[in-house]
């Protein structure tokens, strides 16, 4: 049985996606890709620790066999504050020169994280950079980075499940919700 506090906290979730709408979309997405890129070599490239949960789903649905790479990101401070830093960091020895590369995030909020991410890749010389992320927030009056595919789209709401925490918790339900104001 999970802690009372647990149950509290997830009862004031609003549900957004099931876990059959999750699946259904991973695996339509996953068939597009196979079909886009076909026989190129492709790298994942996974950022962590969110969208570890998509992309395995990602990955056992494709019908191509693709290598995968890990990086991960964290941001400090506000990250709605445009120039604030991500820390990227990756294994010192990864190759990523002449790669077609497909980087999976699992959520675009203010672009921040990508665009930092998109800075480095471009200095490694691969071939091609797709990105993918699970889910796309439409905020207000702003531009966030232009993906190449999203699962869902959504309202600027702050949201959990599927990958996506709550202090470090919960990333391992398999349904979306958001945390209402
Ligand atoms: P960005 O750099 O696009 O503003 O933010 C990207 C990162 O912030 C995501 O990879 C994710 O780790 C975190 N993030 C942004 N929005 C949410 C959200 O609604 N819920 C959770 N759990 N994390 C979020």
């Amino acid at each position: 049985m999970p802690p009372s506090t647990d149950l509290e906290f997830l009862d004031r979730i609003e549900p957004l996606f099931s876990a059959k709408q999750i699946q259904d979309r991973v695996k339509s997405m996953a068939e597009e890709l196979s079909e886009y890129f076909g026989d190129k070599e492709l790298v994942l490239v996974v950022v962590l620790r969110g969208s570890l949960v998509f992309a395995v789903d990602l990955l056992r649905y494709m019908t191509i066999y693709p290598e995968v790479e890990f990086l991960s990101a964290s941001s400090y401070g506000n990250n709605l504050l445009p120039g604030n830093t991500v820390e990227i960091y990756m294994r010192p020895d990864l190759d990523l020169e002449g790669k077609e590369l497909l980087v999976v995030e699992d959520i675009v909020d203010t672009g921040q994280t990508l665009r930092q991410i998109a800075a480095r890749l471009d200095t490694m010389n691969p071939t091609s950079v797709r990105y993918i992320s699970m889910l796309y927030k439409r905020l207000p009056n702003q531009a966030n980075w232009p993906v190449d595919w999203f699962g869902f789209e959504i309202p600027d709401l702050f949201v959990i499940g599927y990958g996506l925490d709550y202090r470090q918790k919960y990333r391992n339900l398999p349904w979306i919700g958001y945390l209402p104001q």
